[in-house]
């Protein structure tokens, strides 16, 4: 892989997306990440011509990744967004198609059929599958909002290359913060790497080689309280409290990169599924199927406990299977 010609279907997916017509689609699949590529893979070569909406970020969460070393069939790493541009391919050519929309509800008619809205537009299908994933969560700090695109960020591989030789911090101890700090001394002159702990959730090569990297710094049992501006409303700095001797000290930074997690995408589903405290949905266990009939889930949105790549598109192919039995026994 060389620069970003090759992630192009990131830039012009536009050129895919096609205006449906107001049609009952068999199964409407919501989300192009892992799971919903895969599930589209699955029901369109069962022959039932899926529909994918894309919502606002088209590829899912490994478009904001880098190289990606455990997706089996790839013994040298894939890059994040090479793999999914590769779904994306793959599911098109068995015919799904893919169209941008950002669904906001979704309501079960009593004829049985699912009503999806997407602002002004409507879908209609038989069997809906949310493989809707999970969004970065932030720390709630006030004036967040404002500060993203000044300077705080969750995505090291959109936004690292904008600082170069100043320092950063990353704010987390699993995976995506070592991933992510690892990503960023390519730019940075400095990567503190803040977590609230003394030791790193990340899986242990993630972590051996986060800390083994001279340019990222531990900064171990801190949070940040503030973040800190210039008379440009741009990040400066962060306020630091050491939560063991409960000393506050300010750190120099030009960009914050926030990797504590994501929340699930579920709220626009409203009382059609369950959801455990975090948000998270619940599904049948040992299944893809919710509580209502037709609807099924798969991947991050529904998955608090492996979270993979590898695991998502797992969930994907179950739900398709399930959804294509579920045509099948109400045709
Ligand atoms: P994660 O494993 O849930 O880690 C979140 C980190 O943020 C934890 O260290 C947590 O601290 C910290 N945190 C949470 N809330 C916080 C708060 N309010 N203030 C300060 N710190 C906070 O999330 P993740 O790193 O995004 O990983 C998610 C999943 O994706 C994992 O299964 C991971 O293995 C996978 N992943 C894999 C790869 C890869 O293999 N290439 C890359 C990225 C992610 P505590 O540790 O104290 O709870």
């Amino acid at each position: 892989m060389s620069g970003l010609a090759e992630w192009d279907f990131l830039f012009t997916l536009s050129d895919h997306l096609i205006s449906p017509p107001i049609t009952m689609e068999n199964v409407i699949i919501i989300g192009t990440g892992c799971a919903g590529y895969t599930a589209a893979v699955y029901v369109a070569r069962a022959n039932l011509n899926p529909l994918i909406l894309s919502g606002n970020m088209p590829g899912g969460q490994l478009t904001t990744t880098t190289e990606v070393e455990n997706f089996p069939g790839h013994p040298d790493g894939i890059m994040g967004p090479e793999l999914m541009m590769r779904m994306q391919q793959q599911a098109e050519k068995f015919g799904a198609r893919i169209a941008w929309a950002n669904v906001d509800a979704v309501e079960k008619r009593a004829d049985g059929n699912f009503l999806l809205k997407a602002g002004a537009e409507t879908f209609e299908a038989k069997t809906v599958i949310v493989a809707t994933g999970a969004a970065p969560r932030h720390l709630g700090l006030p004036g967040e909002k404002g500060l993203i695109g000044h300077g705080l960020t969750s995505c090291a591989t959109c936004d690292g290359a904008f600082y170069r030789d100043v320092p950063v911090c990353v704010i987390g101890g699993g995976d995506s913060a070592c991933e992510e700090a690892d990503f960023l001394t390519r730019f940075a002159s400095k990567v503190y790497l803040i977590h609230r702990r003394d030791e790193l959730r990340a899986s242990k090569i993630m972590a051996e080689r986060a800390l083994a990297n001279p340019k990222i710094e531990p900064v171990w049992n801190s949070t940040v309280g503030e973040y800190l501006t210039d008379e440009k409303g741009e990040m400066r700095a962060v306020k630091l409290k050491n939560l063991v001797t409960g000393t506050e000290s300010e750190l120099e930074v030009a960009c914050v990169f926030v990797a504590i997690g994501h929340v699930p995408n579920s709220g626009f589903l409203g009382d059609l599924v369950d959801k455990d405290k975090d948000g998270y949905i619940l599904q049948t266990p040992g299944r893809t199927a919710t509580k209502t009939s037709g609807l099924f889930a798969a991947g991050d949105v529904a998955d608090h406990y492996y979270r993979q790549a590898i695991t998502a598109a797992g969930q994907g192919c179950a739900a398709a299977l399930e959804a294509e039995r579920y045509l099948s026994g109400h045709a």
